[in-house]
């Protein structure tokens, strides 16, 4: 752990995130495993710890979103395979290559331009079939048959496997996600009669993997559930398995002040005081992801909740306390605090968004802390 010298930070339970995937691989049949998504700092965690530990936990494979997230996991000296599932530029391939990274390929005009670069070793690709999400993919045989062929005559393309993403295995109704498993199994029928050689196929994130274990196949991509988080309200509700949360936020009281009635606090002078009040400042604000919107939300001091008062600031927000304390109290903004706890989920739901992103908005500036 680098040294840092403020009082606010992140506390990433890696024991958590291995019992996340041990719960995971419980639920799924024994020969499907699982590609820790550690995409986008390991959705705000820290990519190169979360990866070791998930693979420490029993994951095979690591997915990320761009050939620069995989590129530092390898230069952390990650071995297990790497899959870059978004798009790479083909001039950037060879990097890939030579870092023994997988990547995504569903453009004709990429392979095109592809089958052209010389690589030292084989380049393994994973096919994208955009069954419904409508992102990236291929969406019919033809750009199928397109891509195979070039694939078939390129001795240093190595197709790996096929690939799909869901776009509403969370909801509780799966009608789309039943039209978009029908589509894949209808393209594989396809693909099956046209190339006779062995291939892996993923389909499933978070969701799919813990609501239809079933269904899936060679692996499984687990990203927000491996944090502990259910991917909606629906999957929690239905508890598939059980998860424990990884990340918690803390800070502490900087200053402590005690102000009187019709007293203004903060820019623009939006919060008065009603009566004499106790203030306390926490160094956390919007620079660090605690964005604007977060003023009336609680944070915990002595096991309860106190409220975020007045607007918040770059890099403080100040709270109302419901008595003294000492400069250097504890404060909780995400996590459990003696019997209470602020939820990842409370705090999405308070700015209207998912819990994906709020571990994923705490800036670079928080330092995360493993235990
Ligand atoms: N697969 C792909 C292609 C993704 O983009 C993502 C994340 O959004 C995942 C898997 C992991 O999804 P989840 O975090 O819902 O498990």
């Amino acid at each position: 752990m680098e040294a840092f010298y403020r009082d606010t930070w992140a506390e990433i339970d890696l024991s958590a995130i291995e019992y996340n995937i041990a719960q995971m691989q419980k639920q799924l049949p024994r020969h499907t495993g699982i590609y820790a998504v550690v995409k986008a700092d390991a959705y705000g965690h820290g990519d190169v710890q979360v990866a070791r530990q998930a693979l420490h936990a029993g994951a095979k494979r690591l997915a990320v979103s761009l050939l620069d997230e995989a590129i530092k996991l390898r230069d952390a000296g990650i071995t297990a395979p790497i899959l870059v599932m978004g798009w790479t530029r083909p001039e950037d391939l060879p990097v890939a290559c030579e870092n023994d990274i997988e990547v995504t390929v569903f453009q004709k005009e990429w392979i095109d331009q592809v089958k052209e670069t010389s690589f030292n070793k084989p380049l393994k690709l994973h096919m994208k079939w955009d069954t419904g999400m409508g992102r990236i993919g291929i969406r019919n045989i033809k750009e199928m048959d397109a891509l195979l062929s070039v694939i078939k005559a390129s001795p240093l393309l190595e197709l790996q496997a096929l690939f799909t993403h869901f776009a509403t295995a969370d909801e509780e109704d799966l009608t789309y996600y039943q039209e978009q498993t029908e589509r894949f199994n209808d393209m594989y029928e396809h693909f099956k009669r046209v190339w006779p050689h062995p291939v892996e196929i993923h389909t499933g994130n978070s969701a799919a993997s813990q609501r239809f274990p079933e269904h899936m196949h060679h692996f499984v991509r687990f990203g927000i559930s491996m944090y502990g988080l259910y991917p909606s309200p629906v999957v929690k509700k239905e508890r598939p398995i059980d998860l424990r949360p990884s990340f918690s936020l803390k800070s502490q009281l900087i200053h402590v002040k005690k102000v009187e009635p019709n007293e203004s606090i903060s820019y623009g002078a939006t919060y008065q005081t009603e009566e004499e009040e106790w203030i306390g400042t926490i160094p956390i604000g919007y620079a660090d992801g605690w964005v604007r919107k977060l003023q009336g939300m609680d944070v915990l001091v002595d096991g309860k909740r106190h409220p975020i008062v007045g607007r918040i600031c770059m890099d403080q927000c100040m709270i109302k306390l419901d008595r003294e304390y000492s400069v250097g109290t504890r404060v909780t903004l995400i996590g459990k605090q003696d019997n209470e706890i602020i939820h990842t989920d409370e705090l999405a739901d308070y700015l209207e968004t998912i819990n994906y992103e709020i571990p994923c908005m705490i800036s670079y500036r928080v330092p995360r802390m493993y235990f």
